[in-house]
Order: C-alpha cells, then sequence, then structure tokens
C-alpha cells in the first residue's frame, strides 16, 4: 500500500512533465512553468474582456444610430408643422416670399432654427424658436438680405416683431441642457404629426 499522505505526480499543464506537487491545486511543475501559466491565463482573461467591450460598444453605437434616426423623424414632423402653421407668412428673416427660381430640391421652404440646433439642441422642438425660411436665407446665401444685416440679425428683428421681445429673449436665455429618448423622441414625433394633420385639414377647408 501506499502511503496515503504522498502525492500523486501529475502532468504540468506548461511543459507536460510529470511532477509531484507541493499544493492540492498545483497545475505547473515550477516557477517557470508556473509563471507561463499565470500569463497564458491573464491573456486569456484579456480576449474575454476585450470580447465584452467590443460587444457593449457595438450596443452603444447601435443605440447612437437609432437615436438619430427617431431624431430625424421627430425633426421632420416638427419642421412640417412649422411650416403649415407658417404657410402664409413670408420668410423670417427678410420678409420677401421669394421667386420662382428659389425653388430648389425639396421645395423653396425650410423650417429655420433662430438659435441652431447645433448650439442650443434644447430648442430644436421650440415653436418659438423655428420659422419657415427661404431655403437660401437658412444656408446663408440670401440674395434678399437686407442691406448691412445678416440673416441672423434680419432674424432677430423679425422674430421680435412676431413674437416680442420678451420671448425672443427668453430663446436667448440660459436654459437647462437637454437630452431626448427615443420614446420622448416618438411622442414628439407623433404629436406634430397629429397637428399637421389637423392642420391640413384646416387648410383644405379655408
Ligand atoms: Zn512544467
Ligand atoms: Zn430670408
Amino acid at each position: 500500500m501506499r502511503a496515503s499522505k504522498a502525492p500523486r505526480p501529475k502532468k504540468c499543464r506548461v511543459c507536460l512533465e510529470l511532477f509531484v506537487p507541493m499544493k492540492p491545486l498545483q497545475v505547473a511543475c515550477g516557477i517557470s512553468c508556473a509563471l507561463i501559466h499565470a500569463k497564458a491565463k491573464q491573456a486569456k482573461a484579456r480576449v474575454a474582456l476585450e470580447k465584452v467591450e467590443r460587444r457593449e460598444l457595438r450596443a452603444a453605437r447601435q443605440r447612437l444610430k437609432r437615436l438619430r434616426e427617431y431624431m430625424q423623424e421627430a425633426q421632420a414632423a416638427f419642421n412640417k408643422f412649422i411650416r403649415l402653421r407658417d404657410r402664409n407668412d413670408p420668410c423670417i428673416c427678410c420678409g420677401s416670399y421669394g421667386a420662382d427660381e428659389d425653388w430648389l430640391t425639396g421645395g423653396k421652404w425650410d423650417a429655420g432654427h433662430f438659435l441652431s440646433r447645433g448650439s442650443h439642441p434644447e430648442l430644436r422642438f421650440d415653436e418659438d424658436n423655428c420659422h419657415k425660411q427661404l431655403k437660401s436665407c437658412n444656408g446663408g446665401s440670401s440674395k434678399y438680405a437686407q442691406k448691412g444685416r445678416t440673416v441672423a440679425e434680419g432674424y432677430r428683428a423679425r422674430l421680435i416683431e412676431k413674437i416680442g421681445l420678451e420671448r425672443v429673449e427668453a430663446l436667448e436665455g440660459p436654459h437647462q441642457a437637454r437630452r431626448y429618448s427615443i420614446e420622448e423622441l416618438k411622442a414628439i414625433k407623433a404629436q406634430y404629426q397629429g397637428r399637421a394633420r389637423e392642420m391640413e385639414k384646416a387648410i383644405a377647408i379655408e
């Protein structure tokens, strides 16, 4: 009979030689094999972690892409509503109705933001901040801009006439930062689609 305490030889996981373990969980024969084994384990863990990180990154990108799509749809619905609301108005910045040659791809009119969506995302769906505007004016190449006045200055002056200084200053004042969830964007889209439909019905009766 073997002495019951004597450990049985094991095969080293690294060099595959037999060795007699000193500790029950020992898997490598000596220090150098143990180091190699530890490094290999680390590398395996790193690969697993990288895989998780890549998956999370992909999911985050996907979420962002969906958010952008919903943002575009909500903005399109809002902008359509603005163009309908202002259907009888001239261009907000220059007071012109433009000319036939102003018809560009997608029409002659934009819904132009007073404070840009980029600099003021919290005002991108604010009805005071968005008005019917000639595409050429919104694109910054207005041929109707009044002398000595930039498009932005014209917009501000005519906006004050339209909604009053107080509301213009409220737009220009400080605001809470704002992020939109997909749920909110869906609700905004539905709201403005509904209001645009109502308006189209009313116009048909006019
Ligand atoms: Zn070994
Ligand atoms: Zn204009």
